[in-house]
């Protein structure tokens, strides 16, 4: 018996072990040099004249971005209901309201057709999600923003790198876009986030609200030629900003991004040719001629299938493998079920989705025999 394939894993090289090192070595250990550059590195990999700003988790920039939009109490924030609580719960810590909104059958991303309905004299902003690295209808929502004078404020977990009409995600006519680097996202740093905006005003409010709404930030105060120990508090900020530990684990993620996003694809069109003459519904593609970035590979058992979800990964588990279910729609949650008295048929496709949705491993530090083994136990268990 093989051991246990895990649901994810990271893929960490030499190189970023290196650059940890050299970073304890220096002694300077939260923000600082190896911060600067990789929001050097990630502004210039989104490619367009942006700015970029380093968190402790994609949930700080999202925070961040609502927060210098202006989001406050009494507002109205429009996302999917299918996603993690991360997007739901930003918009509360700000005593604003998160107004769920259903998904697209296929892509589990949120139907635009859908969102001008909730749109009412309250609402102040749409956070998509981009489900699994597949972008969003962004022409849509955009419009729609454009339209009703709405923020919007991309929450792209999942989509690093992903392409809409052969745009990178992040370079969009969008407010901000925020990305994750947790420790099972496309690419790593631990815990760690990116907040990219091409608003120079919105990008000032969030570099002070990420370190306590301190005007100048540690490495500026010790590197500038002002007094080190002078600073001003203009707001109440938060503590968010990025270590030069988990920086260094990001310079060199994101110089494999495309290798990686390379590999995932490629192992996606292997899961896609095993499974397609079984009962499953495989993950949709992007458009010819855009990238998914494929953080997640979502299958769903089709209604003949007999087995229950929950059963198919107890059996995936008895043969050592770990699966995972993205995700546990937000309205069935107990507190967002509770705060909106939602029921589970508010969101028929979110709901029949989460139902039948098994995410299988697919990450780049799995081999080729790891990949069959996974093939070979979904075939054992759907075919029977
Ligand atoms: C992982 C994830 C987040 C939160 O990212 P953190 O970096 O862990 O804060 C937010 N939204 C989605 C859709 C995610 O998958």
């Amino acid at each position: 018996m093989s051991s246990f394939l895990p649901f994810a894993l990271p893929d960490i090289g030499d190189e970023e072990i290196a650059e940890v090192v050299d970073a304890i070595k220096s002694g300077w250990l939260t923000t600082g040099p190896k911060t600067k550059r990789f929001e050097d590195q990630f502004a210039a990999f989104i490619g367009s004249d942006c700015e970029t700003i380093a968190v402790n988790s994609a949930t700080a920039g999202l925070h961040l971005a609502l927060e210098a939009a202006g989001i406050g109490p009494g507002d109205e924030v429009i996302t999917t209901t299918y996603t993690f609580t991360a997007t739901g719960e930003v918009v509360r810590y700000l005593g604003a309201d998160s107004v769920f909104v259903d998904v697209d059958p296929l892509t589990f991303n949120m139907d635009p057709k859908l969102v001008e309905a909730l749109i009412g004299p309250r609402t102040r902003a749409i956070v998509p999600v981009h489900f699994a690295g597949l972008s969003c209808n962004m022409e849509a929502l955009l419009s729609i923003a454009r339209k009703y004078g709405l923020k919007v404020i991309e929450d792209a977990a999942h989509a690093l790198p992903t392409t809409c009409n052969g745009k990178l995600i992040g370079s969009l006519e969008s407010d901000a876009t925020v990305y994750s680097f947790y420790a099972t996202k496309t690419i790593t740093t631990g815990e760690g986030g990116m907040l990219v905006t091409r608003d120079p005003e919105l990008a000032k409010r969030c570099r002070v609200m990420r370190l306590h709404g301190i005007s100048r930030d540690a490495f500026d105060r010790y590197t500038s030629n002002k007094p080190a120990w002078h600073y001003e508090v203009v707001a109440p900020g938060f503590k968010y900003n990025m270590t030069d530990l988990a920086a260094s684990l990001g310079i060199h993620q994101l110089k494999k991004a495309w290798q990686f996003q390379k590999r995932r694809a490629a192992m996606a069109a292997i899961y896609d040719e095993a499974f397609k003459e079984l009962p499953v519904i495989l993950p949709p593609h992007a458009p010819e001629g855009d990238v998914h970035a494929w953080h997640l590979y979502v299958i769903r058992l089709r209604d003949d299938v007999s087995i229950s979800r929950d059963r198919f990964i107890e059996l995936m588990a008895e043969k050592g493998i770990g699966c995972s279910v993205h995700f546990i729609p937000l309205h069935l949650h107990p507190y967002w079920r509770d705060r909106y008295n939602l029921k589970p048929d508010d969101f028929p496709n979110a709901l029949r989705a989460y139902e039948r949705a098994v995410s299988l491993p697919l990450y780049t530090k799995m081999t080729d025999s790891d990949q069959q083994r996974v093939i070979d136990a979904v075939k054992e268990i759907l075919e029977c």
